[in-house]
């Protein structure tokens, strides 16, 4: 499995706020943070994940969220630390 290299990662970051929506077309695309469950896939298992500060751009016109590089680095870094917390756990580490 090729490793992520963090310092390599594109600078979706830097676009200043407010974007524009994909859906409705309004300049009203602003930084939120909102709670996010999801379902991932950790070495071949799927997680679920619930993360309750998950920063993500949204439109406060329509309510889309705008998912990106961001956001789903986020996503994959709470589920990667929910698994090690469990690794570590020596009750869930029973086989
Ligand atoms: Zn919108």
């Amino acid at each position: 499995m090729p490793e992520i290299q963090a310092n390599c990662a594109p600078q979706t970051t830097g676009r200043p706020f407010p974007w524009f929506c994909p859906r409705c077309r309004k300049k009203e695309v602003r930084p939120a943070v909102i709670r996010y469950q999801t379902e991932r896939l950790h070495e071949g298992c799927l997680v679920a994940v619930d993360i309750p500060n998950l920063e993500v751009p949204k439109c406060a016109n329509c309510g889309e969220q705008v998912f990106n590089y961001t956001t789903d680095e986020q996503i994959l870094a709470a589920v990667c630390a929910q698994e090690t917390a469990r690794q570590m756990s020596p009750i869930a580490n029973s086989d």
